[in-house]
């Protein structure tokens, strides 16, 4: 996951490969919470982990359920049998901004008997749940605003199921979220003991498909509900949850959505049949797998078989589309996206709910679409997206609105024919379903370069904290070069070998088969985590040596340049700039004096207690970076567009800031405020 304050996607051309998607949101939840109030154990496979399902599962820790993740995946979920346990009739429990946990567990609560406090986070308290409450009341339950009339946070009173009122039907809202209805359908059969519970919606139903999901569910769970139309469902007498003692939770057919938009909008790369996606197929039970014939609208070419599919590109440019999305709502907003890159406007109509989600989409689309140069024209319940031409496009600062879907969606920004890069901010956002999103586009896509950030310099100049800190802050991968000559160096000296011309070309031979890999901040060769042996003056010097043969240097070239991967690199050493990274997009070449480097080394050693003099270790120093300086291949100096950075006086952290201040220099963006 990428816990960065922004990630840079590089402009991305072309996309082709598998991913495997994480289970659903709405499926997960719901599941969840039906084996909790079912008696017995309940196995759940491929559930999601993810913020949202995690505050569900420390919800019902609370409430005293058994929860088990194994080590196989699994989660064991062992269920309260519809009754809770005389120790958790009381409760604080925080739901994060996880609409599929408040408002089940709003409704399951208050027929479960206790006193509970649910809250969010600060959104969570604008998103509407008087509706359900309304519905609640009306049938007897007790519950009070905390905060806002109709919002959360919420107190949970007990009642006697005695004193419900279950002859008259339960009425609720339809046309804000269907969430209300999902949540009284999940919690109803524990109020059926001895009379059939019915429950009317009041207005349109929206989100149908995810009432299907309910229903769907809800029989797994043994519980048979009658449906007349949309308006009106009955939940028979003597219903009871009965864990279907294994559950699979397919993968998130939202989460597809953007696969199979990438598929529809990138060019294949080369040898590949485009985007094959694993975990969920045509025939799903969620709605939002209706978004492939929207895709297919557009052009798409779309094959599908139990738990897969397989996109590429069929019309291109993409068609225009003019669509009712009601349907799929949160699938809907790539479609938004989509439209940038079609041949003409397109709109998408009843998509009210988008103002109720997790910020106010249609509004957030808007807004960023707009920054990507699009025109963009919005109402209650409808968008309407102009296509960018090449040329038009703008590089943007896309702001997410702690919205996971506003994140995923503009990353399809990345394809645009300018090779703009597209800057996330907040990546992190993703975590609500799909926390490795970012890994998996990255998995499936070839940028048109990745870009590097090269850090040269003397030894003891700090570019080793320097290069991993900005590699940190920019969620970049981070090429330590010069522990490969160190490496290297320690493997010719076990070797019995010695930097000598005769052996040159058998320390190159094992440079190129290093068994090498860096692991947790450790370095590892073959197996064995050498990273104190390597660190030692002696290694330095011995890395020093080996450094200046010619074949050796050749030899890790290949190695270094793997490195060059998505979403960036950062790489420090003496010849990054200037021989293996040569079109890096910064440059920086970092000194300090010597007698500033010397002192720098010497507080490093004798906190290791490693006993050494100030002299010596400035001798050493000079005497490795004449060596560097002087040898025919690669000598360290400054590439010809490097920027100079003296840090003899400057603390970590300003050497940083000078390194971004450059970076946004050379980036497209407008800083960020
Ligand atoms: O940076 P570090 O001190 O770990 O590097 C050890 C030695 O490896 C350096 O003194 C230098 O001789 C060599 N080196 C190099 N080219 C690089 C990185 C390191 O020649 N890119």
């Amino acid at each position: 996951m990428f816990d960065t304050v922004f990630l840079d996607l590089p402009a991305l051309r072309a996309a082709g490969g598998t991913v495997r998607l994480p289970g659903s949101k709405s499926i997960s939840n719901r599941v969840l919470l039906l084996a909790a109030l079912a008696e017995g154990t309940t196995e759940v496979h491929d559930l999601l982990d993810s913020d949202d399902t995690r505050v569900m599962l420390a919800a019902l820790r609370q409430l005293g359920c058994g929860v088990e993740q194994r080590a196989d995946g699994v989660t064991r979920i062992t269920g309260l049998g519809g009754k809770l346990k005389d120790d958790a009739r009381q409760a604080e429990l925080f739901l994060g901004n996880a609409g599929t946990a408040m408002r089940p567990l709003t409704a399951a609560l208050s027929l479960l008997g206790g006193e509970f406090e649910l809250r969010g986070v600060p959104r969570m308290h604008e998103r509407p749940i008087g509706d359900l409450v309304d519905a609640l009341a009306g049938l007897g339950c007790e519950i009070d605003y905390l905060g806002n009339p109709g919002y959360p946070p919420l107190r949970i009173h007990p009642v006697a199921h005695e004193g419900l009122r279950l002859d008259a039907p339960i009425r609720v809202r339809g046309d804000v979220s269907s969430q209300f209805l999902t949540a009284l359908l999940l919690a109803l059969p524990l109020a059926s003991a001895r009379q059939d519970v019915v429950i009317e919606v009041i207005g349109e139903l929206i989100s149908k498909p995810y009432i299907e999901i309910t229903l769907n569910l809800l029989a797994r769970f043994g519980i048979d509900v009658q449906r007349e139309g949309w308006s009106r469902f009955t939940i028979a007498a003597g219903s009871q949850y009965r864990s279907p003692g294994s559950i699979h939770v397919e993968a998130d057919a939202s989460s597809a959505s953007y696969f199979i938009a990438l598929g529809a909008i990138a060019a294949p790369t080369p040898g590949q049949a485009g985007i094959r996606i694993e975990g969920v197929g045509a025939d799903s039970i969620q709605g939002d797998i209706r978004f492939v014939e929207a895709a297919q609208a557009m052009g798409a070419k779309v094959e599908s078989g139990t738990n897969w599919l397989q996109i590429s590109r069929g019309h291109w440019p993409l068609r225009a589309i003019d669509l009712d999305a009601n349907h799929i709502p949160d699938a809907a907003m790539t479609l938004a996206v989509m439209a940038l890159f079609a041949d003409g406007p397109s709109r998408l109509t009843n998509i009210a709910s988008w103002r109720v989600k997790e910020t106010d989409r249609i509004d957030a689309m808007a807004n960023e679409l707009r920054k990507l140069g699009a025109q963009v024209e919005t109402g209650p319940d409808f968008i309407r997206i102009q296509p960018l031409a090449a040329s038009t496009w703008r590089a943007a600062s896309i702001h997410t609105y702690d919205d996971h879907r506003v994140a995923m969606c503009f990353s399809l920004a990345a394809f645009n024919p300018d090779g703009l890069p597209v800057r996330i901010l907040d990546p992190k956002c993703v975590a609500k379903t799909f926390p490795d999103y970012f890994e998996a586009l990255f998995s499936v896509s070839e940028p048109a370069a990745v870009p590097v950030i090269c850090v040269d310099g003397p030894t003891a100049s700090g570019k080793g904290t320097l290069a991993m800190e900005v590699a940190r802050q920019l969620g970049y991968h981070y090429l330590d070069s010069g522990a490969l000559y160190r490496v290297t160096g320690l493997a010719m000296t076990r070797a019995g070998l010695t930097a000598t011309p005769e052996h040159e070309a058998r320390i190159a031979d094992m440079a190129r088969a290093l068994p090498l890999s860096f692991t947790d901040g450790k370095v590892l060769l073959a197996g064995e985590d050498v990273s104190e042996a390597i660190r030692t003056e002696a290694a330095g010097m011995d890395a020093s040596r080996v450094s200046a043969l010619p074949a050796v240097r050749l030899a890790l070239a290949d190695l270094q340049k793997c490195f060059r991967r998505l979403p960036g690199l950062v790489a420090d050493g003496r010849d990054m700039g200037t021989v293996i990274f040569p079109d890096a997009a910064l440059k920086v070449f970092l000194t300090a004096s010597a007698a500033h480097r010397a002192e720098r080394r010497y507080k490093q050693l004798i906190s290791k207690g490693i006993s050494v003099t100030l002299d010596g270790l400035r001798q050493d120093l000079e005497a490795r970076d004449a060596r560097d300086m002087s040898r025919s291949t690669a000598p360290l100096k400054p590439a010809q567009d490097a920027r100079l950075l003296d840090n003899s006086d400057q603390t970590i952290s300003q050497s940083v800031d000078q390194v971004f201040q450059w970076w946004e220099q050379v980036q497209p963006f407008e800083p960020l405020s």
